[in-house]
């Protein structure tokens, strides 16, 4: 019998569709792609070169298990720059991906029982990583027209005795929103009346449109920035997914937990993939403004499309790169085979009828919803917005 922990979770859905639609694609059917959380772009040269070099130069040996100085340097000048926040390195841990430092926050914060709050829609691993270590996600649900932002009322009135940290992710997987500077000093007197740690999912800051300023709710206040553990990486603004490198930021205490869970499980991250990632921080940062460029001109397109679609309704993505429509006018109706009457009915209808991949947004908590990626091309975005109308329209 496998553990209690093990069966309460399940394989990340995104992951599971976007296997799925890789399959297919092997087996010779031409999918078109929108389950992918990770940008189509290549990890650029400079870091490629880097990664090379560190080979070439033989560091191909232990580190320290938090991170190289380096490194951790490299992020502090990043923060300061960025954020206007002011670390030292023992505030500072770098993990196998933005993934890991959130599970070794969960595994550092959390005791049985213990309650986290996490605004719906979320992004899927939160909850299973609260539950693989024995904490209870709490869930309330945003709204569309607040932009999916979490209410501060609503924090406060989900807030009990148990309750140990709030979680945040802005600009948002799956919706593509980002807070505001007048809700987030909000959330931050909520959070700090009640003690409560806010864990700030930041993996999509540089990606963002139309201006929209990322804020760190760190940032805002002196007792916020002790209170809160702020997450990112390289996987989405540098291409760097297959790297595996993410960092957290926050109270020494709590970095150095999750330094110590490190040590007794993963050891330091790569070594080869510390030095790429501290040429990527860096190094010059005009890959950043092409990528957000070429998301930009698909992300318009593909939210045009969605709203001409019948039945069909999507919110303007001002972050990362998802378009989150809201498909709940499709359901009842029904194909030759079957009526629709959820997101996942929906996804599992366009999928067989019309080759195309993408995420229902019960995955992410939230059954009104479906989540396409735009990290694929102009062209394959316009063929499967094409399939996508006339599957829609043939039902009835
Ligand atoms: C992609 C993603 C991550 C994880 O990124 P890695 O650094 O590759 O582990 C974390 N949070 C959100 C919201 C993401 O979309």
């Amino acid at each position: 019998m496998l553990s209690e922990r093990s069966r309460k979770i399940k394989p990340s859905p995104t992951l599971a569709m976007d296997a799925r639609a890789k399959a297919m694609k092997a087996q010779g059917i031409d999918v078109v792609n929108f389950g992918v959380g990770e940008p189509d772009f290549d990890t650029p040269e400079n870091i490629k070169e880097a990664a090379i070099k560190a080979i070439r130069d033989g560091f191909t040996k232990y580190t320290p298990v938090g991170g190289i100085d380096q490194l951790k340097d490299a992020i502090i000048d990043k923060f300061r720059k960025d954020n206007s926040l002011n670390y030292t390195r023992e505030e500072i841990v770098v993990s196998c991906g933005a993934k890991h430092s959130l599970y070794n926050i969960a595994q550092a914060l959390l005791s049985p029982g213990d309650e986290v709050l996490i605004p719906s829609p979320y992004w899927v691993s939160y909850p299973d990583q609260v539950l693989l270590n024995e904490g209870i996600p709490v869930f309330f649900k945003t709204y569309e027209n607040e932009s999916f932002m979490a209410k501060p009322e609503a924090i406060d009135a989900h807030v009990t005795q148990k309750t140990k940290a709030l979680v945040l992710n802005s600009p948002s997987n799956p919706t593509g929103l980002a807070y505001d500077r007048k809700t987030l000093e909000k959330i931050a007197e909520v959070a700090l009346k009640h003690g409560i740690y806010v864990i700030s999912d930041e993996i999509y800051e540089k990606l963002t449109y139309e201006g929209v300023e990322h804020i760190s709710i760190a940032s805002l206040d002196k007792n916020m920035r002790e209170k809160t553990i702020v997450v990112n990486g390289l996987s989405k603004s540098y291409a760097m997914t297959g790297w595996r490198i993410g960092f957290a930021a926050g109270p020494k205490d709590i970095i150095q937990a999750m330094t110590t869970i490190q040590s007794q499980s993963t050891s330091n991250p790569n070594s080869i993939a510390q030095k790429a990632a501290v040429e990527a921080l860096t190094g010059p940062q005009d890959f950043i403004q092409g990528m957000i460029q070429e998301f930009d001109k698909r992300r318009k397109y593909l939210v045009s499309e969605l709203n001409a679609t019948p039945g069909m309704h999507c919110p303007v993505p001002t972050g990362a790169f998802y378009a989150f429509p809201n498909t709940s006018g499709i359901y009842g109706k029904s194909s030759a085979e079957k009526t629709i009457s959820s997101s996942s009915d929906l996804a599992s209808y366009l999928l067989e009828k019309a080759q195309v991949a993408l995420v229902p947004g019960g995955a992410f908590g939230d059954d009104n919803y479906l989540r396409l990626s735009y990290a694929t091309s102009l062209q394959e975005i316009s063929k499967g917005l094409e399939r996508i109308r006339e599957a829609v329209r043939s039902l009835s």
